[in-house]
């Protein structure tokens, strides 16, 4: 969010033997800590009085390979997108669709970060993480990790327990496209359509959308898409009749917070140096001063103005500290 927040002690390490000696160090162990990434999906309230882990642990190796699929291990301080381009350079079909997504490989075990159709959890094979309470490495399968959207185990029962230190993928070798979003449904019929199309692609759009992290503080999407019951979703039809919808199973309906947002007038509307960014009301952008109150202000604003009006509860998908 590029807000003026401390923490009092930051140790990063490179490798499982330096991340041994910090667990064991006096200031990790006499105070309160917390694992980031790039901290793109991160709201720190308030200064962090306790020891922010930082992971450094940077390698892509191949474990395992077959005919038509490979598995990759990542360590955790890869840069997402660096891990992306990776697999298109080696024309590894699979992580394309998530192009762009700021943030580093070990988050994107602990988020399920998605974009386009496809989730790290279509992936990802197992997840390698040191328990902090115990130091002793452990490996998670993928349903062990409890993926669901923007959701793991990570973020639940286990929240800042594990260490993630590195993730297995797996990726196929033969093309396997998946272009069901919008803007990549019309590609389907491109003729030797090539990974780094869809990637320059899936980046354009992006980049007409949401703000470029290195210029505008943001943590992306705010808020879940919110998902209502079927009786919910007819009487909010019936008020808006253009509200955009997606079936979300067992006759549920998602309904895109960004346009709920929007049409309740949010469009712009700041709070200090905090303000609903104007190109996609999903996002709450730092204009440039905004401080942690202007933030949490504005996106309580938010969630009550969408509530009073629909009757609906917006949840943050960031991370609140
Ligand atoms: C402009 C913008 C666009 C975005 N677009 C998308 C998008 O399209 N799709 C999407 O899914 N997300 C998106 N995001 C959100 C963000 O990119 C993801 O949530 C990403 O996974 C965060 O990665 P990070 O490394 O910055 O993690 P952080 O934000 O630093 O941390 C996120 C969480 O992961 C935990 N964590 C991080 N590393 C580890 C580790 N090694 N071990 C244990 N826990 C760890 C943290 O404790 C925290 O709970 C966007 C963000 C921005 C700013």
């Amino acid at each position: 969010m590029h807000l003026d927040v401390r923490c009092k002690y930051l140790a990063e390490y490179s490798t499982t033997q330096e991340l041994a000696e910090v667990l064991n160090a006096p200031e990790y162990k006499q105070n309160r800590s917390m694992h980031i990434g790039g901290g793109s999906n991160l709201v720190f309230t308030r200064d962090y009085d306790g020891m922010l882990l930082h992971s450094k642990i940077q390698f892509i190796n191949t474990v395992n390979e077959t005919a038509d699929k490979v598995t990759l291990e990542a360590g955790a301080g890869i840069v997402w997108d660096d891990f992306v381009k990776y697999c298109i350079a080696h024309n590894y079909y699979g992580a394309e669709n998530m192009s762009g997504i700021p943030g580093e490989v070990g988050a994107s075990a602990v988020q399920n970060i998605g974009s386009y159709g496809t989730e790290a959890c279509d992936i990802i094979l197992q997840v390698h993480c040191i328990d902090k309470h115990t130091g002793k490495t452990e490996i998670f399968s993928n349903p062990q990790c409890q993926y669901a959207y923007r959701d793991s185990i990570f973020k639940n029962e286990y929240y800042n327990r594990y260490i993630v230190t590195s993730v297995e993928y797996t990726l196929s070798k033969t093309p396997r496209f998946t272009l069901t979003y919008g803007p990549l449904r019309e590609m389907a019929s491109t003729p030797m359509l090539t990974l780094n199309h869809v990637r320059e692609t899936i980046l354009a759009v992006r980049n007409s959308k949401l703000p470029n992290p290195a210029e505008t503080g943001s943590v992306g999407s705010f808020f879940k898409n919110p998902i209502i019951d079927e009786n919910q979703f007819i009487a909010l039809q019936a008020a808006y009749p253009l509200v955009p919808h997606y079936p979300a199973g067992e006759g549920r309906v998602k309904v895109p917070a960004g346009w709920l947002i929007e049409n309740a007038g949010l469009k712009g509307f700041s709070i200090g140096g905090a303000c609903v960014y104007p190109k996609q009301c999903l996002v709450i952008a730092n204009t440039g001063n905004a401080t942690p109150a202007d933030v949490v202000a504005l996106y309580k604003h938010i969630i009550s103005t969408v509530s009073n009006k629909y009757g609906i509860e917006l949840h943050p998908e960031a991370n609140i500290i």
